[in-house]
């Protein structure tokens, strides 16, 4: 949630109460008018004041001057008056001339010696009357009622200024007048340093205020923020982090202790040393390793130092005639990581006398280096030769352990020998009866081939019944054989090794051969497509007729609610505003006045009369003549889309003209206006609830459009129109169809950042859920009283402070519900938002419990002196507990200041 520093620091300009002797104003007339006289304080301090009381004569007109004041770069100074001023009508015997107001007066000058006082040079500031007047001259008694008032003036064109008060003919006494500014005090913020910084010189406008970043730091993104006019700092953006080896401590930057280390910037913290490891300094970036451990250059600094792996462990052989598969455990010690790898060198020759590698024809499976797995099959070896394998274990740091040699296991082993396979081509050439079958020496024999075997039966029989052939030579003639009958045939060669592999294949006179085969196989193949297909097909189908089923099951759940229908889709634009909207004949519409200027022309208010109908009052826009079909068609989707509502919160359309021009769109008249305008104009007017009620009725509009699956895309408060009876209703359908138009173009130029939640900025999801959001800065400018979004912060700054969790702070006099109401419409998950129901039962509860609308009393805390804080006086304590009665008991006996009740027993 937002911070608000709730602290200012006032810089006091003058302060007549600490002027040592006497103040000397230049007084006009210099004598009967202003006349300075020094009185005791409460404090029985001696004061200077200016009286005047001439009462009884009429046309005063008394002025008094302050010395030239330094503004010391102050562009608004305020100016606090304590005075006190006698109730004319407690005067006896004075007639007219009598008033219970002065004027103040300022006037800019850089000239410190201006000796007479020049009215005319001099602005009025105000008028200033009492809230309280006196009508008995007891000083004694202390009736005497002092009035406070403060006012601000915007100086900032001389090096100075004077103030000056105007006396018309009351009964009055400066008491004390005090000239202050305000500023924003120096602070820290996400390690950046901001200055004591001068407030702007309007009450609206920020002070952008660079931050530097705090020593031993660096800049995460620049950081920023913004003096407000009431010498709060709003709206922090960016900032720094602590350098590698500092870490953030109370808002400074402070060296890691020894022990700890912190690698990056932007790691949160100093952190323990990893085992196996250390620093001895304070201010590490890393921890350096115990003696015997190490770290890989891929290592991060936060992982403990490792060692090397031992070695393999059991390593075994199996030999299969010219093969090998070799076996192992893994190391007993993995040196406490787990990337341990193998390798395999291989020699030929026995014992330690490694000869060099054999050919490239060997094959490791999975492979020879990097491996994971703890077996590999080495094939392709010569036959009848020694081979010494040697598996390697290394790890991360076999490398930079500087031990050398990876850790290491070997095994001798010997290949048998053995033939290959025979080479797969052969021949047929079958008869009915007979069949010769060839074949190719294997490709290494490994010896001399003794003889080849061929071995055949029915397939059916499946070797239950065989016969075999033995020969020299690579072909054999098969006779006896059976027609229309499949026979397996297995071919083999034979060393003194033995036999190798034999070839198997099928054999038949009606064509058993490879072709038939794949074409069984492809006909399997066709088989599969086509269920798969089936398959397919039938599942879409039964997808799409649930799609049907589910909307139709909708529209069953929710009987008779309507759905928009995006008048873009018609072909013919006037076939979608004659199915929505009326024709309204122009005989009966009478133009009475412009009240507004729309985005396609002006727009009046007026009167229609429609048969059968009473008069009402009606705003008009109309399309200035000389339009393109496009903005005629943009003009009158407005229409179309707000014919299709009917709803108490949202404008009420009446009908269109489009048989003459110029074309019009007829509307209900909202005789305040836009919501904005309506809401700046009466600041501070309204009750809470009231305001409550504004936004109740808006939500409810929004809910009917959501329910209608309608996203407005531009709710804000300028789109908002408020009648008579301060019902607010929603209006301005325009903004979806300028975004659909013209996606490019008017994504840049038309979409209200401020106004928009930031997935619909980022890529344009506009739903509901971000209507919602805009609704929440609705609320905002509501409480706000029409206050703009995030001040005159640029774009950029709005779109990048929201990114980084900023949101709107709560306005003045907000009830905390309200503001967190506002807060859960800018959450940042869409899903996570209300809905446009939830708000309104939310808002309904509020109403029907006022209670919960209190304002949050803010604890400020005041860390400097001459800080200003909202500070309750004993009296609006009171009247905050409905205890107002006891006001004049505990005045009297004392109790004057909320901190002297602080010392107030229960008895
Ligand atoms: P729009 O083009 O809808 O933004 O209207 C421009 C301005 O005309 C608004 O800001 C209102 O001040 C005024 N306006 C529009 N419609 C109405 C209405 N129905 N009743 C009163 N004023 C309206």
């Amino acid at each position: 949630p937002p911070v608000r520093v709730c602290v200012c620091i006032l810089v006091t300009l003058l302060d007549t109460r600490t002027v040592p002797g006497e103040l000397k104003w230049a007084a006009s007339p210099s004598e009967g008018g202003w006349e300075e006289v020094s009185i005791m304080d409460e404090k029985n301090i001696p004061i200077r004041t200016y009286q005047v009381c001439n009462v009884l004569e009429p046309s005063q007109n008394n002025w008094l001057r302050t010395d030239w004041i330094p503004r010391s770069g102050a562009q608004r100074v305020y100016v606090e008056v304590k005075f006190t001023l006698r109730d004319c009508n407690s005067l006896p015997g004075v007639t007219g001339t009598c008033k219970e107001t002065f004027n103040l007066y300022y006037h800019e000058s850089n000239e410190d010696r201006e000796s007479y006082i020049k009215e005319s040079s001099f602005i009025k500031v105000d008028t200033v009357a009492a809230d309280e007047s006196f009508t008995q001259v007891d000083v004694g008694d202390r009736i005497m009622k002092l009035n406070t008032e403060v006012r601000d003036v915007k100086v900032t064109t001389r090096k100075g200024f004077y103030l000056a008060f105007q006396d018309v003919g009351a009964c009055i006494a400066l008491v004390s007048v005090r000239v202050f500014y305000k500023t924003c005090p120096l602070t820290i913020r996400n390690l950046a340093t901001f200055p004591d910084t001068v407030t702007g010189a309007d009450t609206s406008s920020l002070v952008e205020v660079r931050g530097s970043c705090v020593n031993q730091s660096e800049e995460r993104e620049e950081p920023k923020m913004y003096c407000g006019a009431d010498g709060e700092w709003l709206v922090p953006i960016g900032g720094c982090l602590c350098n590698p080896g500092n870490e953030d401590k109370g808002g400074a930057c402070k060296a890691c202790s020894v022990g700890f280390y912190k690698a990056r910037s932007s790691d949160a913290g100093c952190s323990k040393c990893p085992p196996h490891s250390h620093s001895l300094r304070d201010g590490a970036t890393v921890c350096d390793c115990h003696s015997g451990f190490f770290r890989a250059d891929s290592d991060p600094p936060s992982m403990a130092c490792t060692q090397p792996p031992s070695a393999p462990q059991q390593l075994i052989s199996v030999v299969n005639e010219t093969s090998v598969v070799l076996e192992w455990a893994p190391p007993r010690r993995l040196g406490g990581r787990s990337d341990t790898s193998y390798s395999l060198e291989l020699g030929s020759g026995s014992g330690s006398q490694l000869c060099l590698p054999c050919g490239s024809d060997v094959l490791f499976s999975p492979g020879q280096t990097g491996l994971k797995t703890t077996r590999v099959v080495v094939s392709e070896l010569r036959a009848h030769t020694h081979y010494t394998f040697i598996v390697h274990s290394r790890n991360g740091v076999s490398q930079s352990s500087g031990a050398g040699a990876a850790q290491s296991v070997s095994v001798t082993v010997t290949t048998n020998q053995s033939v290959t396979t025979l080479q797969r081509k052969f021949a047929t050439d079958v008869t009915r009866h007979s069949l010769s079958l060839s074949w190719q020496q294997p490709d290494r024999p490994n010896g001399v081939i003794l003889e080849y075997e061929v071995k055949f039966y029915e397939k059916d029989q499946k070797e239950r019944s065989y016969r075999i052939m033995r020969t020299f030579s690579r072909s054999v003639d098969v006779t006896g054989l059976n027609p229309l009958t499949v026979y397996v045939f297995h071919v083999r060669a034979r060393t003194a090794a033995g036999y190798g592999e034999s070839y198997n294949f099928l054999v038949g006179d009606f064509c058993v051969n490879s072709a038939f085969l794949l074409l069984s196989v492809s006909g399997v193949g066709i088989l599969l497509l086509i269920s798969a297909a089936v398959f397919i097909i039938s599942r879409r189908r039964s997808k799409y007729s649930k799609t049907k089923q589910d909307s139709e099951e909708e529209k069953h759940l929710n009987p008779g609610v309507k759905i928009y229908v995006d008048p873009f889709t018609y072909e013919d634009p006037d076939q979608a505003i004659h199915e929505f909207a009326k024709e309204i004949d122009v005989s009966s519409i009478h133009i009475e006045r412009v009240i507004g200027m729309g985005e396609f022309g002006e727009v009046c208010s007026g009167r229609l009369r429609v048969q059968g109908k009473r008069e009402i009052y009606v705003a008009i826009k109309s399309l200035k003549a000389g339009y393109s079909d496009k903005q005629r068609r943009d003009f009158l989707s407005e229409a179309s889309i707000m014919g299709q509502f009917d709803h108490p919160n949202i404008i009420r359309l009446e009908g269109v003209v489009t048989r003459c021009k110029p074309l019009m769109i007829i509307t209900e008249y909202m005789e305040n206006g836009s919501l904005d305008a309506f809401l700046r104009k009466h600041d501070g007017q309204f009750t809470v609830i009231q305001l409550v009620g504004m936004l109740r009725g808006i939500a409810s509009g929004m809910k009917y459009l959501s329910d209608m699956s309608y996203v407005h895309r531009d709710l804000a408060a300028r789109n908002i129109l408020v009648n008579s009876n301060l019902v607010c209703k929603v209006s301005d359908f325009g903004l979806s169809r300028v975004l659909e138009d013209d996606p490019e173009a008017a994504y840049t130029t038309r979409i209200p950042i401020r106004w928009t939640a930031p997935e619909a900025i980022a890529y344009r999801k506009f739903t509901t859920a971000s209507d919602v959001w805009s609704y929440g800065i609705v609320m905002w400018e509501v409480v706000s009283y029409g206050e703009r979004p995030y001040w005159d912060m640029n774009n950029q700054d709005v779109i990048k402070a929201i990114e980084e969790g900023y949101r709107l702070p709560a306005p003045m006099d907000c009830p905390v519900v309200l503001h967190q109401l506002m807060l859960d419409c800018w959450e940042r998950e869409r899903a996570e938002r209300p809905t446009f129901s939830q708000i309104l039962n939310m808002l309904d509860k509020l109403i029907r419990n006022p209670g919960t609308l209190r304002v949050g009393s803010e604890v400020c805390v005041s860390v400097v002196p001459e800080v200003c804080v909202p500070e309750w006086s004993v009296c609006e304590w009171l009247q905050s507990i409905g205890l107002e009665r006891y006001r004049d008991t505990l005045a009297a006996a004392g109790y004057t200041s909320l901190d002297s009740l602080l010392a107030l027993t229960h008895q």
